[in-house]
């Protein structure tokens, strides 16, 4: 049985931090391109995060919880704005390696998935822009499979995450290089088919909540 709409609205977190809209930047210096880095998978009800939303995602409220950059392993990774280290590979998923900084607006970033312990200390000041660790893979040493970022922000006490894609000024759709895979795409529920569809229109998540996505009558 899928949530009806009104149940599912109950799971939307308020905002918590300032009413600015785009406080971040991106988490690369440079411009993307199929060498350096672009979008593999956005924030959300994604066709990826749907199959995967028993297994994978399922800490996750069925959806996925960050944004997925593709980047070879090594690329630099920067601090989305000015903060102050949080964690250095603390137990916060995305292995092998993640960091994650406090900014004065509330939020969280968290940046997983890096190739090696980051030099960064805890409590260390770091402005937007500091390169903050690598990019790597989930496999970790094997930078073969599926090398990328995903990137977190999330609520101030870490329960809970929202769409990156509101709080980073970007030209988002321009980021994908005219990509198309499962993780650029949302899945369809037949019995609202309005909903979750763009990369702006996705629903906060709160970890270890029940599954927002967890409907059957979908696209093949
Ligand atoms: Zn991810």
């Amino acid at each position: 049985m899928g949530l009806g709409l009104a149940e599912r609205s109950r799971f939307l977190i308020p905002v918590e931090a300032s009413a600015q809209t785009s406080p971040f930047g991106l988490p690369f210096q440079g411009p993307p391109g199929p060498d350096t880095w672009y979008i593999r998978q956005w924030y959300g009800n994604t066709r990826w995060a749907y199959r995967q939303r028993r297994a994978l995602y399922s800490q996750g409220q069925g959806l996925h919880f960050g944004v997925d950059f593709f980047a070879p392993c090594g690329h630099p990774v920067v601090a989305i704005g000015d903060g102050s280290v949080l964690a250095v590979d603390g137990p916060y998923g995305a292995a092998p390696h993640n960091v994650l900084v406090r900014h004065p607006n509330g939020w969280v970033s968290l940046y997983g998935h890096l190739l090696a312990r980051s030099s960064l200390r805890v409590g260390q000041r770091v402005n937007q822009g500091d390169v903050v660790g690598q990019s790597g893979a989930p496999t970790g040493a094997d930078c073969d499979t599926h090398p990328h970022l995903h990137l977190e922000i999330r609520n101030n006490s870490l329960s809970a995450t929202t769409n990156p894609v509101r709080l980073i000024e970007a030209d988002w759709y321009n980021l994908t290089l005219g990509a198309d895979n499962e993780g650029l795409q949302f899945q369809l529920d037949l019995n609202q088919p309005e909903i979750w569809q763009t990369i702006s229109d996705q629903p906060d998540v709160r970890f270890g909540g029940a599954l927002l996505n967890d409907y059957g009558r979908t696209a093949p």
